[in-house]
């Protein structure tokens, strides 16, 4: 079931770690040669863009180190401004939609910020409620009524 964290050799084809940078079978930086699909492991002919076993491009490996190193800057590696704007807005929040990583870290700060969003507006909820109280106890004030400790506007 950890078939998700492996991945083929693009030289030799042998399984190997979806994180690593060099095979450990045969040494060879990933990307550098294309003989094997990096997602299946179905052989590859020089010049093909199309692995006829699964359908992906064994020449764009999804894998952000080696998309640097091959100078990728296609759709698969991170949009780093765009996560930076994000980020300025909702710390946290990029690494949660891109990163695959820090979720735990993201959703604290994303929860967070919610907290100070949120509080203000509460504090404004009971503002408003404490000025809607004064309003109604102070008719029923003039109106001979007598008050006691925990009568609020809402109580008869
Ligand atoms: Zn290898
Ligand atoms: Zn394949």
């Amino acid at each position: 079931m950890e078939s998700k964290h492996q991945m083929h050799c693009t030289n030799c084809g042998k399984e190997m770690s979806k994180e690593a940078e060099i095979c450990t079978s045969c040494g060879v930086r990933q990307g550098k040669m294309i003989h094997y699909c990096y997602n299946c492991g179905n052989e590859i002919q020089p010049n093909q863009e199309l692995c006829l076993e699964c359908g992906v491009n064994p020449r764009k490996i999804k894998r952000q180190s080696v998309g640097k190193s091959l100078g990728n800057t296609g759709t698969d590696s991170v949009n780093v401004a765009l996560a930076a704007i994000l980020g300025f807005f909702i710390p946290g929040l990029p690494s949660l939609l891109w990163y695959n990583q820090k979720t735990k870290g993201g959703v604290m700060i994303v929860g967070a910020i919610l907290v100070t969003i949120i509080l203000p507006l509460l504090g404004l909820v009971v503002v408003i409620v404490g000025a809607v109280d004064a309003y109604q106890l102070g008719q029923r004030v003039n109106n001979g009524e007598t008050l006691d400790e925990w009568t609020f506007f809402w109580s008869k």
